[in-house]
């Protein structure tokens, strides 16, 4: 009983910390996204109407705060592709947009893990085509 109590520790504390160093990570969130979009498009028949928009895709749902928060967070509240600042200290004018990374029509999910911070112009220019992210990563050194 003593080890499985330390066991369950030991994962929650894992999963912790992968979560943190994955959700970090935008290449392999792309990565992840893109095989989940492949499962998602071989069992989409399966879904319930209810979840899918009129193109047979899911439905676009609106981003939960806390997601907006740990995104932004995560993202330096910087668009990914084109660095502009978007957290309002310097320009109040640029827009910020929630972007999923593999689009809903490619069969991306409402998922967190598929959320990606950008200005408007590069979410306009990113529109529905291929999954995209980028490799701009803040040092903290
Ligand atoms: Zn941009």
């Amino acid at each position: 009983m003593r080890h499985e109590k330390k066991f369950e520790f030991l994962f929650e504390h894992l999963s912790n910390e992968i979560f943190y160093i994955l959700f970090n990570n935008r290449n392999f969130l792309l990565k992840f996204n893109e095989i989940v979009s492949e499962s998602v498009s071989d069992l989409i028949d399966t879904y319930p109407s209810n979840l899918l928009n009129n193109k047979g895709r899911i439905k676009r749902t609106n981003i939960p705060v806390w997601v907006k928060n740990a995104v932004f967070h995560r993202d330096k509240g910087r668009c990914v592709f084109c660095n502009t600042d978007l957290t309002s200290l310097v320009n109040t004018l640029t827009a910020k947009n929630y972007d999923h990374i593999v689009p809903l029509d490619l069969f991306g999910a409402n998922d967190p893990c598929n959320i990606q911070l950008s200005c408007e112009k590069c979410n306009k220019t990113k529109s529905n085509k291929d999954p995209e992210t980028s490799n701009n990563y803040y040092s903290w050194w």
